[in-house]
């Protein structure tokens, strides 16, 4: 209770130049299909029939100030310690990076509060950074949990090709989104 009342406290004195708060709850793993295009819903279902087996869905809308939020943190967490923060989806003309310039004198607990982000959202050094902009936000977007086989991992993404649910970004694993909405010659086969 006492812990409880000094993080809250805590946490009213942290305000840290470009980061994002997030009050709402956390949308993962909840499954909100509310903000999803209508294709979305049937592709899946093509899907899950094409593959055989039941998909267990894990995302589909996100808030886009959620996605915000997520990026945040993970670029002030990179730059806290050392690393490059810029790289991503769709972070190509993304003009809401961090500026390291009004971070540089970050206190003890506002680098604590970014070390608890980090681990609440599990961020790892070699980890899929969070999109810059996330198809999520927009409805076209689902993670579903990818089958652990590499072998069936392949095939998967390839019965979801062939549905028209594309996965298209690198490591990212459980991502699809349609592949109707994106730019023309996207690899939807990308692992
Ligand atoms: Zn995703």
């Amino acid at each position: 209770m006492f812990k409880a009342l000094i993080a809250t406290v805590l946490l009213s004195l942290i305000s840290i130049p470009g980061y994002v708060e997030w009050n709402g709850p956390d949308p993962y793993p909840r499954v909100d299909w509310s903000g999803a295009v209508s294709e979305l819903y049937p592709l899946v279902l093509d899907f899950e029939k094409k593959w055989g087996k039941p998909l267990y869905i894990r995302q589909v809308y996100r808030p886009s100030e959620y996605g915000a939020h997520l990026r945040s943190a993970w670029e002030i967490w990179r730059w806290m310690n050392g690393y490059s923060y810029t790289e991503g989806y769709l972070c190509e003309g993304f003009e809401n990076h961090i500026d390291p310039e009004k971070i540089k004198n970050l206190s003890y607990f506002d680098r604590k509060f970014i070390e608890s982000e980090a681990k609440k959202h599990a961020f790892w050094n070699w980890g899929t950074p969070p999109a810059c902009r996330s198809d999520h936000g927009l409805g076209i977007a689902v993670d579903i949990t990818p089958p652990k086989d590499w072998v069936q991992y392949k095939k998967w993404v390839d019965v979801g090709a062939s549905v028209g649910l594309c996965h298209y970004i690198v490591g990212d694993r459980p991502h699809f989104a349609i592949a109707e909405y994106l730019p023309e010659g996207t690899d939807c086969k990308a692992l």
